[in-house]
């Protein structure tokens, strides 16, 4: 049986420029690497099949998996002669992120992740065979080292201290400490946690296996939330100033004073909670109700329709949050702007379609 590579080759549909695709997306083969199809050889014809490219383009999303194979693709990637553009698409951990260390640049989402850690093994074995296991692992680390403090130019020392603490970088941590080069500020990695499993942009991945998983904060940002209900219905004056609440402009109390009635009451403020009740004041978005008497301020309501687009929501969370301020556009008697957008675009097509009509 022949076994899949985790691997995908193919030349960029763009033209002008020849560009070639490789996609590693899920774990990084085990033995499988070592078998007749799947190896290091199927690899480099892979990519040889591409022709001469100018520039490769290594889109990753994996939470790694065999150093050996990762190890040699960043070895082949390095000596390719193309101009590697790396794209972590979510995550880049472990031996990922040893490959992703072959671009020439390496772009992240501002929510991506890399992570880098000491090589592991699970062997079975007598004494000798863990020995040489330990000093198989000394050896991979010692490359990983070289790797790492050669692109990103931190000290051997700062590399060993994080492969040793199990190092989790947003890509903003990782364009500060050399891993990366740019963020992608227009892409959003769509991500969710559960319990000790985290999907993102649809790969799995174990969290039991780190001993050092980061709170997600990062991933957190695009994990589906709920638009709370409103706290009241009454509106303020439309003319009514708006500015965006503290906490002290609720309450006089910590957060984690508050009851869980508090705690909705408030959000019921927001039109976007990442839980009911949140866990935290900063879990609340798009403020729009008046602390004072949770009276809907039209402001408010029109200043959290325009950020929008620029608060890091879960995809499916767009349209509830649409929901819930649409109703206060009515109640203001207005149409929020996306109702707009298309309600001008069926205007025009109506209009296209008469003249039409009336041009034949
Ligand atoms: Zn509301």
């Amino acid at each position: 049986m022949k076994n899949k590579p985790f691997w995908q080759c193919r030349l960029a549909a763009d033209t002008g420029k020849k560009a070639g695709e490789l996609l590693i997306y899920g774990p990084i083969g085990d033995q499988t690497w070592f078998g007749d199809e799947v190896s290091p050889k199927q690899f480099r014809e892979d990519l040889q099949a591409l022709g001469d490219i100018e520039e490769l383009r290594v889109y990753i999303n994996s939470p790694g998996g065999d150093f050996f194979a990762g190890n040699a693709i960043y070895s082949i990637l390095k000596r390719h002669g193309a101009l590697k553009v790396v794209y972590v698409d979510g995550l880049a951990a472990s031996a990922a992120s040893l490959i992703a260390m072959a671009g020439d640049l390496i772009i992240m989402p501002s929510n991506a992740l890399m992570m880098i850690h000491n090589p592991w093994a699970v062997v079975t074995g007598d004494a000798n065979v863990l020995r040489k296991v330990a000093d198989d692992l000394d050896l991979i680390r010692e490359s990983m080292i070289a790797v790492y403090s050669g692109r990103t130019k931190q000290p051997r020392d700062k590399i060993i201290s994080m492969l040793d603490a199990e190092t989790w970088m947003t890509a903003k941590e990782a364009v500060d400490l050399g891993f990366a080069d740019e963020i992608e500020e227009a892409k959003k990695v769509a991500a969710s946690v559960n319990g000790t499993k985290a999907v993102i942009n649809g790969i799995e991945v174990d969290l039991t296996k780190y001993r050092n998983v980061p709170d997600f904060g990062q991933l957190a940002a695009v994990r589906a939330g709920v638009s709370p209900e409103d706290v009241s219905d009454k509106l303020a004056p439309e003319d009514t100033s708006w500015e965006a609440p503290d906490l002290e402009d609720f309450t006089d109390k910590s957060w984690d004073e508050l009851s869980d009635a508090e705690k909705r009451r408030i959000a019921g403020h927001y039109a976007w909670a990442r839980t009911m009740p949140p866990e935290t004041f900063g879990d609340l978005k798009l403020p729009h109700h008046r602390p004072s008497d949770g009276a809907v301020v039209w402001r408010g309501v029109a200043n959290a329709a325009a950020r929008l687009d620029q608060t890091d929501l879960a995809a499916e969370d767009v349209p509830k949050v649409r929901r819930h301020l649409a109703r206060h556009y009515r109640q203001f008697e207005r149409t929020p702007p996306w109702e707009d957008a298309l309600g001008n675009k069926l205007r025009l097509l109506s209009l296209e379609l008469e003249l039409l009509s009336h041009g034949g």
